[in-house]
């Protein structure tokens, strides 16, 4: 292939590429991301080059950042979660958005997901409290297989979680829009029924029009008494009330959030001197630049090559 060949023309087209975010820092994704792509050249928000822009990689962009940028091909997440991006009013309509899809954060929340179950199960968030009150006493011990817990979202994340889960000796039970099969896994597009069946719940849904406050007191009332609920998904997805008030009236026995609907969450917020909540600032699963920085230039490669992206958002679902 020489440099006559159209195929040539369109490897060796240079990219404008804009990194817009008010959470992750271009400073420390610049060097990573030239060194996979050393022809493109990178503009840091606000400066979008005039709007010549072929690809923005976003994450909690800054107001506006997508708007007036003609040639844009394809909107890059950085996070898994693309709400923020569904919704942005400058949202340029035909421009592919493609989530991340990153081998280190699903590993990651694998074993948050897998710490907080365990934390619950083997009853170790009251044995902290106990000690503090330095109260000497067992309580009951369940088997693995004695526990069901039900993930609600069986996507990239959800998915992976039950198979650990599986593997340790829970009983799994994994709710979905469409219909699925998992070996090993109970699955079914019935929230009731998997809540009715679960032990512990995990949220691992996206947050969409469908599924806020889709955790509420009926639901939570389906979950076995002095179970758990673990949202690791979006604080929207929870009413508060509702939960609070089953932690309460001593139906649930602990609740783990690691996501709120305001972030940070106000010093005022009852929750954080709450007993029956543990909680932690939106860390189940971080990007991990070392295993997605590759998954980001793919994609910018693919658009390179008039390809479709990866991992693309499907907008009447809303992920
Ligand atoms: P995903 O691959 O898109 O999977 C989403 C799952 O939810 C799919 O199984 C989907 O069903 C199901 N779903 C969507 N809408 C539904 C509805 N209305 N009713 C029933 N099921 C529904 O998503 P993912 O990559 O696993 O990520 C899930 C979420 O985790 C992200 O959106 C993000 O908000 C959150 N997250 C949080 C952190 C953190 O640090 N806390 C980190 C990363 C991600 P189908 O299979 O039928 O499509």
């Amino acid at each position: 292939m020489g440099p006559g060949d159209p195929r040539f023309r369109l490897q060796a087209r240079k990219l404008n590429i804009l990194f817009a975010s008010t959470k992750e820092k271009p400073e420390f994704w610049f060097p990573l991301l030239q060194k996979l792509l050393p022809n493109d050249r990178f503009f840091g928000w606000p400066d979008s080059n005039g709007g010549d822009i072929d690809a923005a990689i976003v994450a909690t962009h800054p107001k506006g950042a997508l708007g007036g940028l003609p040639k844009l091909k394809l909107i890059q997440s950085l996070w898994m979660g693309v709400e923020n991006i569904v919704a942005d009013p400058d949202l340029p309509r035909g421009v592919p958005v493609a989530r991340l899809i990153d081998p280190g954060m699903v590993a990651a929340m694998g074993e948050t997901a897998i710490a907080y179950v365990l934390d619950w199960h083997r009853h170790f968030f009251c044995y902290r409290s106990f000690k503090n009150q330095k109260i000497w006493k067992r309580r009951r011990q369940y088997l693995a297989s004695d526990r069901t817990v039900g993930i609600l979202g069986m996507g990239e994340l959800g998915s992976t979680v039950a198979q650990k889960l599986r593997a340790m000796g829970f009983n799994v039970a994994g709710f979905s829009r469409g219909p699925k099969q998992l070996d090993g896994v109970y699955c079914s597009t019935d929230l009731e029924e998997v809540a009715r069946r679960s032990d512990a719940l995990i949220c691992l849904l996206p947050l969409t029009e469908k599924t806020r406050g889709i955790i509420d007191s009926k639901i939570l009332s389906l979950v076995k008494k002095d179970g758990c609920l673990i949202n690791l998904a979006r604080g929207g997805h929870v009413i508060m009330p509702d939960l609070l008030a089953a932690l309460e009236a001593g139906h649930l026995a602990h609740a783990y959030l690691d996501v709120f609907e305001i972030e940070p969450l106000p010093a005022d917020s009852p929750l954080w001197a709450h007993p029956g909540i543990t909680l932690t600032p939106h860390i189940a699963a971080l990007t991990e630049p070392r295993t997605s920085v590759g998954k980001i230039a793919e994609n910018i490669e693919r658009i390179r090559r008039g390809e479709k992206p990866l991992n693309t958002v499907d907008f009447a679902a809303g992920y």
